[in-house]
C-alpha cells in the first residue's frame, strides 16, 4: 500500500517523494491514519522502524492547520514538542524531522543537555515551530522562563520506558504539567463516533498526545492514564 492512499495533505505527499520513501513502514501504515485524526496513539516500537516519520508527518500536518508564526505568537512557545531519553536520540529525531520540516517552511529546534544554554537560547528567541528535547533540559529551560509552552498542543513522548528509566518521570510531568489543558473553555466539546463505534472527539480537541515504548512499565502506564485521552494502541 502507498502513501496516497493515507489522507496526508499533498504538500506533505510531494515532500515525502521529494525524500525518497517510497512506501510507507508498517508503524507508518498504522500510526499516521490514526494521528491525522487527531487521536491519541501509544506506540509499541522499537527505534528503526521509521516511528520518527510516524509521529512526525501528524505533527506537521496539525502545525499547518495552526496560524502561522509571526512576531505576535512565536514568544508562546513552540506548537509540537517530541521528549526523548537522550542527546542522541533528540538531535537524530531532529534531522529526520527537519527533513520534512524544513520544505514546509517550519524550524525544528533540539534543546539537550551539553550543550551551550546561550546558543539554545538564541534560537528559540528566534521561534521553532517544533521543539525536540530531554525532559532534564527542557524542565531548566522553562524554569529560567526562556521557553513557554503555552501554544504546545502536539506532544509526543518517544522510547517512554527509557525516559522513566533514566530518572525522568517527575521532570516529564513537570512539562506536562506546564502544557494547555485538553479542552479550552467555550469550545465544541461533541462527541462523535468513528467508524469503529469507538467514541472520541472530533470537535474541541486541543491537544493531542502521542507515547511510543518499546515496553509499558507501570511508570509508563502512570504517564499514559495520566496525559493520554482514549489512546489507540498500536503494536508493531
Ligand atoms: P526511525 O525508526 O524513525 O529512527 O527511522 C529509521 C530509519 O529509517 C531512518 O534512517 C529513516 O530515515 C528511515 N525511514 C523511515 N521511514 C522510511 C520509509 N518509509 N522508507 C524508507 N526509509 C525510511
Amino acid at each position: 500500500r502507498s502513501w496516497a492512499e493515507s489522507v496526508i495533505p499533498k504538500q506533505i505527499l510531494g515532500v515525502i517523494d521529494q525524500i525518497g520513501y517510497k512506501e510507507p513502514s508498517p508503524i507508518q501504515r498504522q500510526a499516521i491514519p490514526i494521528g491525522l485524526q487527531n487521536r491519541d496513539i501509544i506506540g509499541i516500537a522499537e527505534t528503526g522502524s521509521g516511528k520518527t516519520a510516524a509521529f512526525v508527518i501528524p505533527m506537521l500536518t496539525f502545525i499547518s492547520n495552526m496560524p502561522p508564526f509571526t512576531e505576535e505568537n512565536r514568544h508562546l512557545g513552540p506548537y509540537g514538542l517530541v521528549l526523548a531519553p537522550t542527546r542522541e536520540l533528540a538531535q537524530q529525531i531532529e534531522s529526520e524531522a527537519r527533513k520534512f520540516a524544513t520544505p514546509l517552511g517550519f524550524r525544528c529546534v533540539s534543546i539537550v543537555g551539553g550543550r551551550a544554554v546561550e546558543e539554545q537560547q538564541f534560537n528559540l528567541r528566534e521561534g521553532a515551530e517544533i521543539i525536540i528535547a530531554t525532559p532534564g533540559r527542557l524542565k531548566d529551560v522553562l524554569e529560567r522562563h526562556v521557553l513557554v509552552l503555552s501554544q504546545c498542543r502536539y506532544v509526543v513522548m518517544d522510547e517512554a520506558d527509557r525516559m522513566v528509566h533514566l530518572g525522568f518521570e517527575a521532570d516529564l510531568t513537570f512539562i506536562l504539567d506546564k502544557l494547555p489543558s485538553e479542552t479550552m473553555e467555550g469550545e465544541d466539546q461533541s462527541e462523535q463516533m468513528d467508524v469503529d463505534g469507538e467514541t472520541m472527539v472530533k470537535k474541541g480537541r486541543t491537544r493531542v498526545t502521542t507515547l511510543f515504548s518499546a515496553t509499558m512499565p507501570p511508570p509508563v502506564e502512570r504517564l499514559a492514564r495520566k496525559y493520554l485521552k482514549r489512546p489507540a494502541v498500536i503494536t508493531i
